[in-house]
């Protein structure tokens, strides 16, 4: 009889997870058909969701009502869907720059909106309402910065509640006591899951509501469904999820809304080789968070055994975009080892929708406890300046004329370019422009400086770094190039 009963409860358990398992790997597989195409890059603004917000206005499914306004006038909107009595609350963007969670929202709504999963999406909507506050910081968005516009971190104002938006979400919190709230937010790129070379592409934090770092109901049951996400995460993105760090912070709202007996969820949105842009971690946002509300719906997730949360590695800040390792650097002729780290930073372009990259040396010296998005080890190569192109060119097109590989093997980084129109900003070619009299100062290797230098291996050069791009002159592989710089 025993033994029947735990066949029994065995095979519910796999029938489970088997079922849940197909919704998860199905909302990922068909992520495209939901996408929101109007939403493409991170640089997104107010009035790109209005027409998105305004549609669900007129659409039965949704109940959108505008719960507050920015310093600068922009309306807050909260966009809600169901009738169940689970109250889940998801606010975006309390920092204006953070904008992934913010595309995966309108994903959301787009699969709410169409005929498809009718049965996971009844389920959801019969024991769950779902409450969403995207863009809570649209003065932010508008000029790409994390603050709002009086300058303060939202994100600290919980307590003082100086912001409209802080006094917003606050109230919103408040009026719908919500069962679970959900954080959500972008990370640096450069945090990676602790002692690997992985990014941290998605982290997780359930916030600690006192110094203490206690447990209680609440916050272990955010801590569950962090278990559950990371389950569905590690396979698309295996290795690549942190744990973001919980200590307590008595002025943030994560930690407040802990407190307030919301059980919260902090998302961050990290990095990804290659994706700029942030697309995939976007559509790794979308299944994170559905898997969730979905574990919520159904309460799986209390299943999960809480000692599950601590083994999620660590976030830690270790990664750089590029690193070169034991690369020869000659100094006052003598030879030393280096690793040396570079970030490529992005600089908006005025109206905030694009950017360029002007690049720095950010570490130097023994970085073995570091890792690159890209590494080269450079073991028996020597760093080698560059030279500027002794002829004068008189446009960008007759630069463009010239097979920019070959100038950087006969060891030219510069070129010198008469007339540079005053709107451009970079160089669209891997190699630096400069005005009719700009002096190239005198070479080193150091921290803050444009990492701009050859590799010689022998009395061949082998690589080119160019504001912070590796270029490998010894074969004709497609470079992943950005921008060069502009010195007038
Ligand atoms: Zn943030």
């Amino acid at each position: 009889m025993k033994i029947q009963i735990i066949v029994l409860f065995l095979f519910a358990n796999l029938f489970c997870s088997a079922q849940q398992k197909d919704v998860t790997t199905l909302l990922y597989d068909t992520y495209e058909t939901y996408k929101e195409p109007s939403l493409r890059k991170r640089r997104i603004k107010h009035s790109d969701l209005q027409p998105l917000i305004e549609k669900y206005r007129k659409n039965d499914k949704f109940k959108v009502n505008r719960v507050g306004t920015s310093i600068e006038g922009r309306a807050l909107s909260l966009i809600s869907i169901g009738e169940g009595g689970t109250h889940v609350f998801l606010w975006s963007q309390m920092h204006g720059d953070e904008t992934t969670a913010t595309q995966a929202i309108f994903d959301i709504f787009n699969l709410f909106d169409s005929p498809d999963f009718e049965a996971e999406k009844q389920e959801i909507l019969a024991s769950c309402t779902l409450h969403f506050l995207p863009m809570l910081n649209p003065d932010g968005a508008e000029v790409f910065q994390r603050r709002n516009r009086l300058g303060i971190d939202i994100n600290r104002d919980a307590l003082r509640l100086q912001s409209p938006e802080g006094q917003t979400l606050k109230r919103v919190r408040d009026s719908l006591n919500a069962d679970f709230g959900f954080n959500l937010h972008d990370q640096s790129t450069y945090y990676n899951a602790e002692r690997t070379e992985k990014p941290a592409t998605i982290s997780y934090l359930a916030p600690a509501y006192n110094y203490e770092k206690d447990i209680n109901e609440k916050r272990g049951n955010a801590m569950k469904v962090i278990v559950f996400m990371n389950s569905i995460i590690q396979k698309y993105a295996a290795g690549q999820v942190g744990r973001y760090n919980d200590d307590f912070e008595p002025r943030a709202f994560g930690d407040n809304i802990q407190k307030w007996g919301t059980s919260t969820i902090l998302i961050e949105s990290g990095g990804y080789l290659g994706d700029v842009e942030k697309q995939e971690i976007r559509k790794l946002n979308y299944v994170s968070i559905l898997s969730a509300i979905y574990s919520i719906a159904t309460e799986n997730y209390k299943k999960i055994a809480l000692g599950e949360y601590e083994k999620i590695p660590e976030n830690d800040r270790k990664l750089f975009d590029l690193k070169i390792e034991n690369v020869t650097y000659p100094l006052l002729g003598k030879d030393y080892v280096l690793d040396i780290g570079m970030n490529r930073l992005e600089v908006d372009k005025e109206d905030h929708d694009d950017f360029w990259y002007s690049s720095r040396i950010l570490d130097q010296g023994d970085l073995s406890t570091y890792y690159g998005y890209e590494t080269l080890d450079a073991t028996g190569y020597r760093v080698t300046p560059g030279k500027v192109y002794p002829k004068l060119l008189s446009s960008i097109d007759a630069l463009a004329a010239m097979d920019i590989r070959s100038l950087l093997k006969s060891g030219y980084t510069y070129v010198r370019v008469e007339n540079i129109p005053s709107a451009k900003l970079a160089s669209p070619f891997p190699i630096h422009m400069i005005g009719k009299r700009y002096e190239v100062p005198e070479f080193s290797i150091e921290v803050g400086f444009n990492p701009t230098f050859l590799l010689k291996k022998g009395e061949d050069i082998t690589h080119a770094v160019i504001n912070g791009f590796l270029i490998d002159l010894s074969s004709d592989k497609k470079i992943n190039f950005k921008n060069a710089m502009i010195y007038r």
